[in-house]
């Protein structure tokens, strides 16, 4: 073993700080810009609960002991997660070993993680940019890789998300998510704006009729839903977040309306893909219900999702306006 480094990632481990709940150490745009969110400007996630060995490293800034961890070996691919947040932090492409006992890293996922001076004045700790989760330090110059930095990670801060071939977060494509909020330009124009998102579709789904029109589905006989359809990077953002942003940037206890808009093409559904997708959509409703909120949201399985004709595509991009019904308005926990 390599002792310099052992020292270096060592020297005031156990350094205490004043702990601070996960809430409150969100950062809170909220208010900064309302219409124009992004996700990394008002994150508003459930922090996991910690067990008091992960406690004492992510809020309290520990670090475990070398070699002690469960990811130093590990050879897999996959992601690298926040362990109380979820957020996606590295790739297994930019872990190397660096034979000091800890999982290192090369690179992060661009603004995943943030960097600030420790309380030695001297190294640089490196958090969690969603949650400020202590992570562990990154070092500079050493020679390791053509890159030159080394995140130096407590496993205990991560949670490790194994690629399997179907898996489109570690193979580089993307996935899915469809939601009905209300008019579709105003979801479309919401979600368009979150890191990660790359194409977000207004068109109809949940009804019976092949390839509807605008103006069957305006009827409100049709049984269709105006809907999105968002193609996200899954190592980018999670599916979660934009649920959640999907139930702050409408109002989900209105019932087949949205403000003006009435009529069963503007219920509030979201179209879950797969289990897990559903799960989540349960899980953020309970959590507003618990809000006292009366959420009238549908939970519908997916179907054939109808791209809506040219001109509603990025309506308030092309038109200049803003949405008149979709305004993000802060719902869960931050
Ligand atoms: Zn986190």
């Amino acid at each position: 073993m390599n002792y310099k480094w052992l020292v270096v990632c060592l020297s005031l481990s156990f350094t205490m700080v004043t702990a601070t709940s996960c809430a409150g150490e969100m950062r809170d745009g909220l208010g900064k810009k309302d219409s124009t969110v992004s996700m990394n400007q008002e994150d508003t996630m459930t922090c996991k609960a910690l067990t008091p060995e992960e406690e004492k490293v992510i809020v309290h800034k520990g670090t475990e002991m070398p070699y002690t961890g469960k990811y130093v070996y590990n050879k897999e691919d996959g992601t690298y997660a926040c362990k109380r947040c979820g957020e996606p932090l590295f790739h297994s492409s930019d872990k190397f070993d660096s034979g000091t006992g800890w999982p290192s890293f090369d690179d992060a996922i661009p603004g995943a993680v943030k960097k600030e001076t420790d309380a030695d004045g001297r190294r640089t700790e490196i958090l969690c940019a969603n949650c400020n989760a202590h992570l562990g330090h990154v070092f500079y110059n050493e020679g390791f890789t053509d890159k030159n930095a080394r995140y130096c990670v407590n496993s205990i801060s991560l949670d490790f998300n194994k690629q399997d071939d179907g898996d489109a977060a570690a193979t580089g494509t993307t996935r899915t998510a469809v939601f009905a909020g209300g008019c579709f330009w105003g979801v479309e124009y919401h979600l368009e704006k979150v890191d990660g998102v790359k194409a977000v579709r207004s068109g109809y789904t949940g009804g019976a009729k092949s390839n509807p029109t605008y103006k069957e589905v305006s009827s409100g006989r049709s049984g269709h839903a105006e809907a999105v359809e968002v193609e996200y990077d899954p190592s980018v953002v999670s599916y979660e977040k934009l649920a959640k942003l999907f139930f702050e940037i409408h109002d989900p206890t209105q019932l087949d309306r949205q403000g003006p808009d009435i009529g069963p093409q503007y219920r509030s559904a979201v179209f879950y893909a797969d289990d897990e997708q559903k799960k989540v959509a349960e899980k953020l409703i309970a959590q507003l219900k618990d809000k006292g909120y009366d959420v009238v949201t549908q939970l519908e399985p997916a179907s054939t999702f109808y791209p809506a004709e040219d001109y509603h595509q990025d309506y308030y991009e092309k038109t200049g306006h803003q949405p008149y019904c979709h305004v993000y308005k802060k719902r869960f926990d931050g």
